[in-house]
């Protein structure tokens, strides 16, 4: 009778994992019209003010004015599935360097940055960061005190490393980087300090979210007026953005699909309507579990399977905002170069 249960258990758990396995197989489509899909189609115009921002999936760039470079995030190793399930994390340091290598030849720019800024201490956020800086003698990585747990777990030296206040401007070379408070989407994945080291390898779920912040990117060039919002994770504090105008967002979508339409109408309101952007490009809506490359190639993004998002509900939602104020709306692929 024992015997009989377990094969049933047994067979119950193998159907299940097949459902799973089907489900984390299953993409929704994109709309044609807003995705730039393949890497060497249209940039965006030329740069009117000679700033950059090359996209490299999730919340990850390389901006760069001809002089100066700086990141966010820089999260490249982009672990399997399996892995971020089942087993522990580590630097994929091959990936991470032919990535980076590639993204400063796309810039034609030499591999050289002041900062690393880390949205949130998640591992699709911070896992690579620290490995980053460590690696650019005078960069500097700046996060939450949960971020920088992660940072000392891997050994980067106290003085390269910038405890973010907010709000708080954070000059680098002829940028300004004002750092504001703000929110995670609410996914059921958040909350928690990172209080000790992390140590590699690390579970997934040992990268505790800490602070997540938004930036507002100012340069020089274009004087007082900020260039772009960047809103890495679909969450936001009521008026974060208070007083804010700004012509472009790079808006976080990242579980918008599984929220409810009233909850994206209030994000989008908050991040869109009330700053007055003309321009919105999505960012974190890809499936970060596949790679930015393959065999040497540049790999296009694909959303998120529907077992953990619905990007589709997502893009329908938001192109109705977008019609209604008048806001030109593009799903950002990775490698593209935004110029401004
Ligand atoms: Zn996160």
């Amino acid at each position: 009778m024992l015997k009989k249960l377990g094969v049933c258990v047994l067979a119950l758990l193998m159907l299940l994992g097949g459902v799973v396995a089907l489900l984390a197989n299953q993409y929704p489509a994109l709309p044609e019209q807003l995705n730039l899909n393949s890497p060497a189609a249209a940039e965006s115009p030329v740069a009117q003010h000679g700033v950059r921002a090359l996209f490299l999936g999730t919340s990850s760039f390389v901006w760069t004015d001809g002089k100066t470079q700086w990141l966010l995030d820089g999260f490249f190793s982009r672990p399997p599935l399996a892995q971020v399930m089942f087993s522990r994390l580590t630097v994929n340091e091959d990936r991470v360097n032919t990535t980076l290598n590639r993204a400063f030849k796309e810039l034609g720019r030499p591999k050289e940055f002041s900062a690393v800024f880390v949205a949130h201490s998640h591992y699709d956020h911070a896992l690579d960061a620290p490995y980053i800086v460590k690696n650019q003698p005078g960069a500097r990585l700046y996060g939450s005190a949960s971020t920088r747990q992660i940072a000392l777990g891997q050994q980067v030296p106290a003085d390269q490393i910038g405890l973010l206040n907010i709000p708080q401007d954070i000059p680098v070379g002829d940028f300004t980087i004002r750092v504001l408070g703000s929110a995670h989407a609410p996914t059921g994945f958040t909350g928690g300090n990172n209080a000790e080291p992390v140590t590699l390898p690390a579970h997934a779920l040992a990268f505790k979210e800490g602070m997540s912040y938004s930036f507002v990117v100012y340069h020089r060039n274009t004087g007082a007026q900020p260039i772009a919002l960047i809103q890495p994770s679909a969450g936001y504090v009521p008026g974060q953005n208070a007083g804010l105008k700004v012509p472009v967002v790079f808006l976080g979508t990242g579980g918008l699909g599984k929220l409810d339409e009233d909850y994206a109408a209030r994000y989008w309101k908050e991040m869109v309507t009330d700053t007055g952007a003309k321009t919105v490009y999505l960012v974190h809506w890809d499936d970060f579990t596949l790679p930015l490359m393959k065999g040497g190639e540049l790999d296009a993004l694909r959303p998120m399977p529907k077992l953990v998002d619905h990007f589709d509900r997502t893009v329908t939602r938001l192109q109705a905002f977008a019609r209604r104020d008048g806001v030109s709306l593009t799903i950002l692929q990775a490698w593209k170069k935004v110029n401004f």
